[in-house]
């Protein structure tokens, strides 16, 4: 959408970077990036936008490869990319309040992946103030897209031939907060499966164990077409830690939603975002996180070596040296191979079924309903991309699973 914006504006030259603030590292690379572009194409103009930019955004106004900076908001209407078209002097900053922002950004419509999965945003930012986070400064207040809007974005993608697709938002589980009655998220899963019925495989991004509704639990048991695979926010297995991040659970409250959600749905696979290195963590709280991926039989783990984001609280905690984070880190990541190699392993042999990510080639890359990647070798060329196809797993190689097609 960005794209075709600045586009019409006659901006089609203008090198666009969408920034991430969400670590340290990310903004580092954004930075670089920046430079990099500007190196590459020193006649056109540098628009920077996107958390970093909404965030900080006098450290790219300053930065000598940046013509424009636009916030979040900015970046989606029309009428920015008019302003910064007008050759009388456009202005450097076009970064307003996102605290007052109130509405989601218009879907485009577009589809960019070549994967046959289509990302559906039904609620941007965030009320909630985790003391390690940064993503509320940079995405603004919890809004909610209207549950009939979410139906029709969901419809129109399958009439033009989408088979998946996934509900995203920065805290997705507080869809409905901000609506009139405030409905549960689960009824707007519920909603859309019901009134969408031909689409194939419907899929959430994340969710937050503390906003888990009761909805949302009989919908994961009740409807095959929600595939089989939750991401849950953990972020820590120790009490002490969780506390200090100012998350609302705790590693009971974890472990149960875990076993509830395997109960009613038992071939689920879960995973989960975990932080190794938070202030003050030491190797008995790191423990715990450790040993919470076996007691929530975790999966696939998203690692986050701790890094202090600016002015947030976590930041003016005592801090861990870099390279306890680091080895934390690295001892968490190699956890994760350790449980998803046990967990795919236990597939050899078995048939199960893959959606293919990609057609025509001797091996494709396809995905099984818990959104294992599998490597598949002998699909017949009358299959396209989003097919399911029946495959026979045997192996596993570098976290995924081989295949071939079954006879
Ligand atoms: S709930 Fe998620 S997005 Fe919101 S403050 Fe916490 S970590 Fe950040």
């Amino acid at each position: 959408m960005i794209r075709r914006h600045a586009a019409v504006a006659g901006l089609g030259d203008a090198v666009i970077v969408n920034t991430c603030a969400v670590t340290q590292e990310a903004v580092r690379q954004g930075a670089q990036q920046i430079r990099r572009l500007r190196r590459e194409r020193p006649g056109a103009r540098v628009i920077v936008t996107g958390c970093a930019a909404q965030v900080e955004p006098q450290r790219y106004a300053g930065m000598a490869a940046v013509d424009h900076v636009i916030g979040n908001v900015e970046k989606m209407q029309p009428g920015t990319y008019r302003v910064l078209a007008e050759p009388s002097g456009a202005p450097r900053l076009m970064v307003g309040d996102i605290m007052a922002a109130h509405d989601v950004a218009e879907p485009s419509g577009e589809v960019l992946s070549p994967i046959p999965r289509a990302f559906v945003q039904v609620q941007n930012g965030c009320n909630h103030r985790c003391t390690f986070c940064v993503i509320p400064f940079g995405r603004g207040r919890s809004r909610s897209v209207p549950a009939d809007d979410v139906v029709t974005q969901v419809r129109r993608l399958v009439e033009a031939g989408m088979p998946e697709v996934v509900l995203t938002g920065v805290d997705v589980t507080s869809w409905g907060d901000d609506l009139p009655e405030r409905p549960p998220f689960g009824r707007l899963v519920r909603k859309v499966l019901r009134e969408v019925p031909e689409l194939a495989r419907l899929r959430l991004s994340s969710i937050d164990q503390a906003e888990t509704d009761a909805e949302l639990l009989a919908v994961i048991a009740e409807e095959p077409r929600l595939m089989p695979h939750l991401h849950v926010s953990l972020q820590s297995g120790a009490d002490l830690i969780l506390k200090r991040m100012k998350r609302r659970h705790s590693r009971a409250d974890a472990i149960a939603l875990c076993s509830e959600v395997r109960r009613r749905r038992p071939d689920i696979a879960l995973g989960a975002d975990l932080i190794a290195g938070f202030p003050t963590e030491t190797e008995a709280h790191f423990e715990d996180t450790m040993s919470i991926v076996d007691e929530c039989g975790l999966t696939f783990l998203h690692v986050f070596p701790y890094s202090a984001r600016r002015d947030t609280p976590a930041a003016r905690m005592p801090q861990l040296p870099g390279e306890v984070v680091r080895e934390r880190a690295a001892r968490l990541r190699e956890k994760g191979r350790a449980v998803l190699e046990d967990w795919l392993v236990r597939f050899t042999g078995q048939t199960i079924n893959a959606a293919l990510e990609r057609a025509g080639g001797a091996e494709l890359p396809g995905r099984t309903p818990q959104f294992a990647q599998v490597s598949i070798r002998g699909v017949g060329t009358g299959q396209k991309a989003g097919d399911v196809v029946a495959v026979r797993v045997t192996g596993v190689d570098g976290g995924r699973l081989v295949a071939e097609v079954a006879a």
